[in-house]
């Protein structure tokens, strides 16, 4: 019996004079685009700048009417009914 245990965990400095940290993948095109702030990752600069704008640091904009949940975005409101309150939506 052989147990492999692979710790190959590299992380990639991020310089501190950005606003977000660049990754690069497996391929030199696949660039990812991190929050500074909380470390969200995002495929295009256009994705993270809406993040930037509208979510880090906002508070929740669009609440549950069934419950106390809160989010910042309004396809997470229906997406969360849809889950957890299919019982009240009805057939
Ligand atoms: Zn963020
Ligand atoms: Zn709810």
């Amino acid at each position: 019996m052989l147990s492999q245990t692979s710790a190959g965990l590299a992380k990639p400095a991020s310089p501190a004079s950005t606003p977000y940290c660049l990754f690069s993948g497996a391929q030199q095109d696949e660039m990812r685009f991190a929050c500074s702030d909380c470390g969200k990752i995002y495929k295009h600069l256009r994705s993270l700048r809406t993040h930037l704008k509208f979510e880090c640091g906002k508070a929740p904009a669009f609440s549950c009417p069934y419950c106390p949940f809160q989010t910042k975005r309004k396809q997470q409101v229906s997406l969360h009914v849809k889950l957890k309150h299919r019982a009240q939506l009805g057939p």
